[in-house]
C-alpha cells in the first residue's frame, strides 16, 4: 500500500498554503464577508461536496490534507474554523441526508461562500450530553415548527442558514432528535451578537453567538441520529 500523498494532494497543498499565506489579514476584529468569499473561491467550502452540487467531491484524506493547509498557511485560526464547521458540520450532512431539493438550493450556494452556514445542537442544558435537547420541532400542515434557544453556535451570529437539531418524538430518546435546515430569514429567527471568549481570542471568528429557531415553516429535514452525521461533526473539529 502506498501512504505517500498523491502528485494532485501534494499540488493542492501547495496551491491553497501559498494563497493563504499571500492572504492579508483584515484589521477587523471578525471575520468579514470578503474572506468567506476568498475562502469559497479557494474550494475550502466544497471540497468534500459532490460535483453535481458545487463541491470537488474529494475523498476524505484529500479532503482533510486541504484544510491542513489552510490552517498551516493562513494566521487567522478563526476563520480556519469557522470554515471548518460550514464545511462538515453543515454542508456535508445536507450533502448526505438532505432532500434533492434543498440540496439543489443551498449547497451551490455554500460551496461558492455565497452562505454562511452554522451548526446549532448545543444549547444552555444540553452539551457535552446532546440527547437533553429541549429544542422540539412539532409537525404543522406547512411543515414544521421550531421552538428552542441554541448556543455556542459557530458562525451563529452571521450565518444565513442554520442546522438546527430538535426533539421530534421524545419518546424515542436519541434516536428521536431530526435535524432541520432553517433560513435565517424565516420567522421569529434571532441571532444574538459573537461571544466574548477566553481562549480562541486570536481568532476573528464569530463562534458562541445565540440563535433562536422559531419557524413556522421549515424546508428540508431528515431523521434521526446517525453514526456518519456524527462522523461528520467529528471531522469539523480537525
Ligand atoms: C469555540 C467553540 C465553538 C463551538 N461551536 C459549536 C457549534 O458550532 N455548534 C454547537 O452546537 N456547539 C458548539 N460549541 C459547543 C460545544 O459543543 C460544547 O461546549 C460542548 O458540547 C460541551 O458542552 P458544555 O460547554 O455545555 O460543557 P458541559 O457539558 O457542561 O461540560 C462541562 C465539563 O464537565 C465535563 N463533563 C460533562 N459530562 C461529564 C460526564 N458525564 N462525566 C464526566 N465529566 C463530564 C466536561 O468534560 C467539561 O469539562 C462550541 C464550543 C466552543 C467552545
Amino acid at each position: 500500500m502506498d501512504f505517500e500523498w498523491s502528485p494532485a494532494q501534494v499540488e493542492r497543498y501547495q496551491q491553497i498554503m501559498r494563497s493563504a499565506r499571500a492572504q492579508a489579514v483584515p484589521a477587523t476584529e471578525h471575520y468579514v464577508r470578503d474572506e468567506w468569499r476568498w475562502c469559497g473561491q479557494l474550494g475550502l467550502f466544497g471540497l468534500s461536496v459532490p460535483r453535481r452540487y458545487g463541491g470537488l467531491g474529494l475523498d476524505a484524506l484529500s479532503t482533510v490534507y486541504a484544510v491542513e493547509a489552510f490552517g498551516h498557511g493562513y494566521r487567522d485560526m478563526g476563520l480556519a474554523f469557522g470554515t471548518s464547521a460550514h464545511l462538515f458540520a453543515c454542508a456535508m450532512p445536507i450533502a448526505e441526508y438532505g432532500t434533492e431539493e434543498l440540496k439543489a438550493r443551498v449547497l451551490p450556494r455554500m460551496c461558492s461562500g455565497e452562505l454562511v452556514a452554522g451548526n446549532t445542537i448545543t444549547e444552555d442544558g444540553a452539551g457535552s450530553d446532546v440527547t437533553a435537547l429541549a429544542t422540539k420541532a412539532v409537525r404543522t400542515p406547512e411543515g414544521y415548527r421550531l421552538s428552542g434557544e441554541k448556543s455556542f453556535v459557530s458562525n451563529g451570529p452571521v450565518a444565513d442558514v442554520v442546522v438546527v437539531y430538535a426533539v421530534t418524538d421524545a419518546s424515542l430518546g436519541f434516536l428521536g432528535v431530526s435535524a432541520f435546515v432553517v433560513e435565517r430569514d424565516r420567522p421569529g429567527v434571532e441571532a444574538s451578537g459573537p461571544f466574548a471568549k477566553l481562549s480562541r481570542r486570536c481568532s476573528r471568528s464569530p463562534c458562541g453567538g445565540s440563535a433562536r429557531a422559531c419557524s413556522p415553516r421549515t424546508s428540508g429535514s431528515w431523521t434521526g441520529w446517525s453514526r456518519r452525521a456524527a462522523e461528520h461533526s467529528l471531522l469539523g473539529h480537525l
